[in-house]
């Protein structure tokens, strides 16, 4: 099949191999890793077609930069606020966090895109309990985005649908 047919299917919504409707599904858990940074997505939504031995594929167009966006800027996951002067603070109730000890431990958050069905994102990193309130959160200070970023892509390459 030519280039151009395959591209009017997948704009279509449909299989480019067999030209059925895709229909979205999930995928129970996958997991990716980089340096000290774990990441699980567990349900995650992606678009499959009815043979099931067809490409799987992502269920929005930019679907991977959509996820990393919810997980660093639209707080779906709680990460301390760092001020430019005063240090870490708790998302929560603001308190100063740089007496708080840190440690390797896990925080997740549910993700939720447009209209897709809700799914669970865990990142395993540097983290820290706020002494006030308690509540768990990632320290950005101790972190490594990049090592973030590595991990998203690592575990949603281990799917193996096809992204944009
Ligand atoms: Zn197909
Ligand atoms: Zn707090």
């Amino acid at each position: 099949m030519s280039l151009i047919s395959k591209w009017l299917r997948s704009r279509k919504n449909q299989c480019t191999e067999c030209g059925a409707a895709m229909r979205l599904a999930t995928i129970a858990s996958c997991h990716g890793a980089h340096n000290n940074v774990s990441v699980w997505l567990d349900g995650l939504p992606y678009l499959e077609c009815e043979s099931g031995a067809h490409p799987k594929r992502e269920p929005i167009s930019d679907f991977a930069q959509r996820l990393i966006e919810e997980i660093y800027i639209n707080d779906q996951i709680p990460w301390a606020e760092l001020g430019a002067l005063s240090g870490a603070k708790c998302l929560s109730c603001k308190t100063r966090l740089d007496a708080a000890g840190y440690e390797n431990g896990e925080i997740g958050g549910e993700i939720s895109i447009d209209d897709l069905p809700a799914f669970r994102a865990r990142i395993q990193a540097m983290v820290i309990q706020c002494p006030a309130c308690g509540t768990g959160q990632l320290l950005p200070d101790a972190i490594d985005v990049r090592d973030v970023d590595a991990a998203i892509r690592d575990a949603l390459r281990s799917t193996g649908i096809v992204f944009s």
